[in-house]
């Protein structure tokens, strides 16, 4: 169907360049030349970031030559930097990074002056003059950035050189400039423990990186030259197309195997030791990723892409032109089936990142469920297209289960519509909000709206948002443009409500002259919520014989009257939970909410025990439901 170019002998793609030999002396004026392959757009910051990489205590002297451009309406005389490793979790050794000087980029010897906030993870340069809109500043940061030990964080060195297990992980291991936005201003956030806490503007990048020449070297971009320096390698990566950030990985003991995929040549790099579970598996899995997200969302535009195995307690992490998946899955007790599903699921999420955080960017730290949401939606999306269901990768626990009974399990409430900061103050747990019941709300707007306007809608947001910033209502914007309709009444309540609505059965009256049946249905948790939910919901209604007579889906609108004409008798009103339909519930098996009208039916002597007991509990059961809303009434 699409282009299928496997070359499966290691290294056939990567490296391609045979190293040329230059001397010592040379080196700057080699570098000078790699520089002007950029061609930056005056729109987009530009960035060298020269790093030499020491391996006995893994940490990098750097150089990060800033071409700042002001896009903003605003005059800056200082501008902030992130300095998050210091952040991350480690065993024994914090990871670190130390400003040492701060110079002009033309004049070596003019010095900026900075201040380096080591709580917030922060540092300011104070710019020689003003810089307006449209204008750039340009300087260089020289900086050494050392990795946290421990296979815990984002960025680390662990592993072994005596089992071939060590890996260095160099990720928001540099200053990394903030944005700034009308909305919050300066974007100074220090690393947070919510979410993936980034937000960052797009930038052209060029990064070499001076290894060990036996390192094997992964990172954002194409390898445009590597040039032979004695006992190291000088590597220029570009990534051609603006990128929110850089990250690299070395090993030496990394195995390597590239495909040509619609043009991008995608690399896997991993352990010896997880070669049974890596080898073709993993490159196979990138490739279906980008080959679906390509078609289904818009072209990936970069060179590379790169799938590299690293220590982490997550299950992976997402840079652009780059994703980590980990080390764990391949030290897990199941059958290597299951680890291979793991393994495929941590790959298209991590893949997907590319299109949801990197291409299309968003804040992080104010909207951390933006890109998550869409990108776990899509990784199910991936499940169903190439594994037949979209609750494929829902291994453990389905979605909708996990989310209609939420409240029951914790008592805590659910809005998705929260900054990082309001997670943490409001003790909403992220991971359910993250990768449970956000990517179930885009499958229920799927339903909705139709698979065809769903995936319209995300194509119409990666052509709008390509190489931005965009927000929720950014996104409800294109599926409104999509079907040409307000989509307030569906956004509003699913991403700003705490709880879920709770139906429950009012006034029942059956007029057996004219066969009418009118129903209010109420949600009990209305008051609760900010917003009225409305949603279609299966109504089944039954006679004696336990026949249905009557089936329709119906939109529940707060509460809701109900009017119909039947034919028979009825006996049983239920609604049907079956399918999505987003209901607080208390036993995730029951799946209707029953209400019955008649219970004895016509021709007593023919009613048996069963019957009477039934109607009974029933008899009791309406009781408690007319007490409650006679409590209720009193109430207000
Ligand atoms: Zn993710």
């Amino acid at each position: 169907m699409l282009e299928f170019a496997l070359i499966s002998s290691q290294n056939a793609l990567y490296p391609t360049y045979e190293p040329r030999i230059i001397s010592e002396e040379e080196t700057f004026a080699e570098q000078q030349k790699m520089l002007k392959l950029a061609q930056p757009d005056s729109n987009f910051s530009s960035y060298n970031l020269s790093v030499i990489f020491n391996e006995g205590v893994a940490s990098v002297q750097g150089n990060l030559s800033v071409d700042f451009y002001n896009n903003d309406p605003k005059n800056f005389t200082r501008i902030p930097f992130h300095l998050y490793l210091s952040g991350m979790m480690y065993e024994t050794k914090q990871g670190t990074i130390e400003i040492e000087n701060v110079f002009d980029q033309e004049n070596h010897s003019q010095i900026l002056s900075y201040n380096v906030y080591p709580n917030q993870q922060l540092m300011w340069v104070n710019l020689t003059k003003e810089l307006k809109e449209k204008e750039r500043a340009s300087f260089v940061i020289q900086f050494t950035a050392t990795l946290p030990d421990g296979p815990y964080d984002r960025a680390n060195v662990f592993g072994y050189d005596s089992n071939q297990t060590k890996i260095f992980k160099f990720t928001g291991f540099y200053p990394i400039p903030c944005v700034y936005d009308q909305e919050d201003g300066w974007n100074v956030d220090p690393y947070l423990d919510v979410g993936d806490p980034f937000y960052f503007d797009m930038a052209y990048y060029n990064l070499f990186i001076e290894a060990p020449k036996e390192m094997i070297i992964a990172a954002t971009g194409q390898l445009q030259e590597k040039v032979s320096k004695g006992s190291t390698l000088l590597h220029h990566f570009n990534p051609v197309y603006p990128v929110r950030e850089v990250t690299f990985s070395a090993s030496r003991y990394f195995q390597v195997e590239s495909k040509l995929v619609n043009g991008v040549n995608l690399s896997t790099f991993f352990l010896p030791k997880s070669d049974e579970l890596w080898a073709t598996y993993a490159i196979d899995n990138a490739e279906n990723a980008l080959l679906l997200y390509n078609s289904t969302f818009g072209t990936y535009p970069y060179p590379t892409l790169n799938i590299v195995e690293e220590y982490t307690i997550f299950g992976g992490m997402e840079y652009p032109c780059q994703i980590y998946a980990t080390e764990a899955v391949d030290t897990y007790s199941y059958p290597l089936s299951i680890n291979r599903r793991i393994l495929e699921k941590i790959i298209a999420h991590e893949t997907c990142h590319q299109w949801w955080y990197n291409i299309v960017g968003n804040d992080e730290v104010d909207l951390p469920f933006l890109d998550e949401g869409i990108v776990v939606w899509s990784t199910d999306y991936y499940g169903e297209y190439y594994h037949g269901t979209w609750e494929y990768f829902q291994m453990v626990t389905r979605y909708i289960d996990r989310v209609r009974t939420y409240y029951a399990i914790t008592g805590l409430s659910s809005k998705i519509n929260q900054t990082a900061y309001e997670f943490i103050a409001t003790n909403t747990d992220w991971v359910f909000i993250g990768y449970y019941k956000t990517p179930l709300i885009f499958e229920k707007l799927r339903q909705t709206i139709g698979h065809t306007n769903f995936i319209n809608g995300l194509k119409l947001f990666f052509i709008q948002y390509e190489f931005k910033h965009a927000i929720l209502s950014d996104l409800q914007k294109c599926f409104e443009d999509i079907i040409g309709t307000s989509l307030d009444w569906f956004f509003f309540p699913w991403f700003d409500n705490p709880y879920l609505p709770k139906y429950s059965f009012g006034e029942v009256e059956f007029d057996s002259g004219s066969n009418n049946l009118t129903i209010i249905i109420e949600d009990n948790n209305e008051l609760l919520n900010e917003y009225t939910y409305r949603q279609l919901v299966p109504l089944a209604i039954y006679n004696n014989n336990g026949n249905e007579i009557y089936y329709e889906e119906i939109w529940i609108d707060g509460t809701t009257t109900i009017n119909l004409e039947l034919t028979e008798t009825p006996y049983k009103v239920s609604l049907l939970y079956d399918n999505y339909v987003l209901v607080q519930l208390d036993d995730p098996n029951d799946l209707s909410l029953d209400l019955y009208l008649k219970s004895i039916p016509d021709g007593i002597p023919g009613y048996d025990l069963w019957m009477i007991l039934v109607f009974s509990v029933h008899v009791i059961g309406l009781l408690i439901i007319f007490t409650r809303r006679n409590i209720q009434k009193n109430k207000k």
